[in-house]
């Protein structure tokens, strides 16, 4: 590779801060606010126009395969904190219907697996999910800037003492205590030179992109199910979980999906209808929002190559414009419909992982292991979505253990990592970066990070046990 050298250049302080937060997905929405929460000053910066990252992907027609597990399916909470906050704070304003509970109505042998992780979750509206986050932030008194990418660090020894930043105001610095990387690359990592690790582009999970469509006439995606399901017995249905937390206008209906093996997924009573031609599209309404079609497709490469990024929206986009093509050809349903608006960038599972003081392995996860350093709990599946769309999804066995040491680089004494990239193998990580284990690493580097600052010592010398106690005090499960 050729450089250049560029000319020095004086940067102004942008502002100073007790902890900065780089990201604002939902690990660094949760870091932010759990540090806030503490009393400290936290900043968080976001490149892009709203917060919460790539789990905003599916606005308005709440979505819960895979979902956003909390429980283990036997109803014990394995992750709840400020990330459960945040769906109750969802609810209370109509944007989420939250645990729901599928009963399996048929023994055919091509529906989805009956597994815990597909068993709870709570519906959400992606859309709602961006305004409760910039209210949150608002009463947490998070500063929170948007349009803003960190770029690099200034860095005395083993210290970090800020983050530059590009925007459309110029370069500046943020002066930190200490810095949160949540931005789901490890960027800040990759900046102070702690180790780190990335697959190969061949071996990467997959890139996905989604689009949504709309102009779908739902009278006729009803009649074709009510004839598909007059041809077949078998259904899948989701009620409530519990009725009392359920918000008053849903309570009139009961949730019901019912779901074929063959693509389609329906409601019998107007609130839910899904339909999935094979490979192709789904519609999805939870009665939040007005029938939406879904149409994804996805790309192998490397998320943090510009030109990998640039091949897989140009790929992904024709590949949906293609199905949506065919789909107006083939299905009256889909005569006059349109893609809307993207609402989010492509969705990355798969970057940089942070090499930490310990690096979670498959074993760790498939084994429910523990650690006496831990500070989060997951039992959420292992999703392998493989460059060549392959998926291959697998349960663990129970809840496994996040260490401390996890989120802690080997070099920088005032980062710590949350979310995605945190220190974990290629395999592990296809459990590691769902939500709920985000949320719940974002909690935990959220409170170090407060807490390091107060107590005044770097983030590895901090006292477990008050780490845990803050934790425990935010509901927070360790
Ligand atoms: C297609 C797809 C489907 C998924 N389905 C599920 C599912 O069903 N259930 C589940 O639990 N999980 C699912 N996941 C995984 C999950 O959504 C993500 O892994 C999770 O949301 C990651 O959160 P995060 O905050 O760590 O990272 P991200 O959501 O990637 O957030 C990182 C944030 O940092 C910002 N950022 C990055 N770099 C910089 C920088 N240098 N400066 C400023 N800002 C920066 C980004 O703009 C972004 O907002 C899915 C993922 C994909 C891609």
């Amino acid at each position: 590779m050729e450089y250049v050298i560029e000319p020095k250049r004086k940067t102004p302080v942008l502002l100073e801060t007790d902890v900065l937060v780089v990201g604002g997905g939902v690990a660094g929405c949760v870091a932010a606010l759990a540090a806030a929460r503490t009393g400290v000053q936290v900043t968080l910066i976001e490149r892009n126009r709203h917060l919460g990252g790539f789990f905003d992907t599916r606005p308005g027609s709440g979505e819960m395969y895979g979902g956003l597990v909390l429980q283990d399916g036997k109803g014990n909470w394995v992750s709840k904190g400020i990330g459960w906050e945040i769906i109750k704070r969802l609810v209370s304003v109509g944007g989420a219907i939250p645990m729901i509970k599928r009963k399996v109505k048929s023994n055919h042998p091509k529906l989805p697996l009956d597994t815990p992780n597909s068993k709870y979750g709570p519906f959400i509206d992606y859309e709602t999910l961006k305004m409760v986050l910039f209210d949150m932030m608002g009463e947490a008194a998070v500063r929170f800037i948007l349009y803003t990418f960190g770029v690099g660090v200034i860095k005395k020894g083993n210290v970090i003492e800020g983050v530059f930043t590009e925007t459309k105001s110029g370069r500046d610095v943020i002066l930190a205590k200490v810095i949160v990387d949540a931005t789901g690359d490890a960027d800040v990592v990759s900046w102070s030179d702690d180790p780190f690790d990335k697959s190969p582009p061949e071996k990467l999970y997959q890139i996905q992109g989604v689009l949504f469509v709309g102009g779908i006439n739902t009278a006729i995606v009803k009649s074709q199910i009510k004839n598909h399901l007059e041809k077949n017995d078998y259904a899948y249905v989701i009620t409530p979980e519990s009725s009392e937390e359920i918000p008053e206008r849903f309570e009139q209906k009961q949730i019901h999906m019912v779901l074929s093996a063959e693509g389609f997924e329906v409601s019998d009573d107007n609130l839910t209808v899904r339909k999935r031609t094979p490979g192709s599209a789904s519609i999805l309404s939870t009665g939040m929002r007005p029938c939406l079609g879904r149409l994804g497709a996805g790309v192998s490469g490397d998320g943090t190559n510009v030109f990998d990024l640039t091949r897989a929206e140009v790929e992904i986009r024709r590949a949906i414009t293609q199905k949506l093509d065919k789909l107006r050809r083939t299905d009256t349903a889909y005569k006059d419909s349109y893609i809307l608006p993207p609402v989010h960038p492509l969705g990355i599972r798969e970057t940089r992982r942070l090499v930490g003081e310990y690096v979670i392995n498959e074993d760790d996860i498939k084994n429910g292991a523990q650690f006496e350093d831990v500070v989060a709990k997951g039992h959420i599946s292992f999703d392998h979505h493989y460059p060549d769309g392959s998926l291959e999804h697998r349960m663990p066995t129970k809840a496994y253990d996040i260490p401390y040491r996890a989120l802690l680089p080997q070099n920088t004494k005032n980062l710590v990592v949350a979310g995605r990239c945190i220190s974990c193998t290629h395999k592990a990580q296809a459990a590691l970066r769902k939500v709920p284990v985000v949320l719940a690493t974002g909690q935990s580097a959220g409170t170090a990070a407060a807490l390091s600052v107060q107590y005044q010592c770097s983030l590895r010398d901090l006292d477990l046990q008050v780490l845990r106690r803050a934790l425990r005090k935010d509901n927070h499960i360790v």
